[in-house]
């Protein structure tokens, strides 16, 4: 049994990661200032006396004894939350980094950093190779969020090489699955509410931007196997689906599978929405024998009744 320390647990990827922790017999403590996440997200989890929750911020220094590993999740991760006080996402990148980097420091934890496809900004190589650097605005509405996860990168790497700090840095691309937030404005949570409750289908923009999209049990297997490899490979890998969609088609694979009559409508693109997104997965496929199980349909459908429950118990 590990004990193990997840920041962000009671958001969405984070409350999956801890429920698939405590199932594998870990001691659990999830740490999250419930900005984006909540208590529903880890209601489950809390009658199991391996798991325990902890309200607390990132950006302040946290203590604790004798952690095996640490998940670093804490960031709020859609474009609605992350802008909605630009300079607490830097600080929770980059002050929670430091502080969860200075906890591995003291404790001798193994840490994984969750880092994202944002750190390639609006690409122009495609696909995405964990060795391009990158076409990132610094100055943009989308910064706080790619260069907060930027710097975190190389925080992770200076502690690594500095203080020789165990450390993990995985690239997520876009996921999707139960536990999103309703309301937090991202494409498959969007479209798929609108669709089940008979609302117009936003697209921003021409709807000819592409995105990959990654079921939620993919990406859990893909951190899990990660943090369980040779020391020795600490990334960045991506994690992601390879298959790549326009956002129309999208909206026509929800509006069909949903049975809904919602019409699809155009909204003006956000700024520097970037066109295009695409992992390249050799290496956690050579290294991790990784590669995504659960294509868009049959995820969509898993995400549609989620949404379809949820409905029932909450107005949105
Ligand atoms: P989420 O918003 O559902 O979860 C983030 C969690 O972090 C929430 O529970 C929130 O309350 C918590 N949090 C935010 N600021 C905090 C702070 N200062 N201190 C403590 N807790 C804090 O988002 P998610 O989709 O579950 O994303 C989790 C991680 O994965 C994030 O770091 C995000 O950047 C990364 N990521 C997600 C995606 C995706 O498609 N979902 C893609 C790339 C990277
Ligand atoms: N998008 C859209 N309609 C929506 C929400 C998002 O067309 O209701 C578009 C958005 O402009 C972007 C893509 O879908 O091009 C993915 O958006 P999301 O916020 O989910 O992820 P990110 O842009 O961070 O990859």
């Amino acid at each position: 049994m590990k004990k193990i320390l997840v920041t962000g647990g009671a958001g969405f990827i984070g409350s999956h990661l801890c429920a698939r922790l405590i199932k594998e017999g870990n001691e659990v403590i999830c740490l999250d200032n419930l900005f984006t996440g909540s208590m529903e997200n880890i209601a489950c989890l809390m009658d199991n006396p391996r798991f325990s929750f902890v309200n607390h911020d990132i950006t302040i220094p946290y203590d604790c004894e004798g952690l095996d590993e640490i998940y670093n999740l804490a960031c709020p991760a859609s474009p609605i939350h992350y802008q909605y006080d630009a300079i607490k996402t830097i600080k929770t990148s980059v002050q929670g980094a430091i502080n969860m980097l200075d906890l591995a420091v003291k404790t001798g934890a193994k840490i994984l950093q969750a880092s994202t496809s944002e750190v390639y900004g609006d690409p122009v190589v495609h696909p995405q190779h964990e060795s391009y650097w990158g076409n990132v605005n610094p100055i943009g509405i989308r910064s706080c969020y790619d260069e907060g996860k930027r710097c975190a990168e190389t925080l992770f790497m200076d502690f690594h090489r500095q203080e020789k700090v165990k450390i993990k840095i995985i690239r997520i691309f876009n996921t999707y699955g139960p536990n999103m937030h309703p309301n937090d404005g991202r494409v498959v949570s969007n479209f798929v509410v609108q669709a089940l409750q008979g609302k117009p289908i936003t697209i921003y923009g021409t709807g000819n931007q592409t995105r990959s999209f990654q079921y939620i049990d993919d990406l859990i297997e893909g951190i899990l196997r990660f943090m369980q490899a040779d020391d020795n490979f600490i990334g960045p890998v991506n994690l992601g689906n390879p298959k790549e969609f326009t956002i129309l088609e999208l909206a026509r694979e929800v509006v069909e599978l949903t049975g809904s009559e919602s019409p699809i409508i155009f909204k003006p693109l956000p700024h520097d929405d970037p066109k295009q997104r695409k992992p390249e997965i050799s290496l956690a496929k050579q290294e991790l024998g990784w590669e995504p199980r659960i294509q868009l349909k049959e995820g969509l459908g898993y995400i549609i009744e989620y949404f379809k429950e949820y409905l029932k118990s909450h107005t949105v």
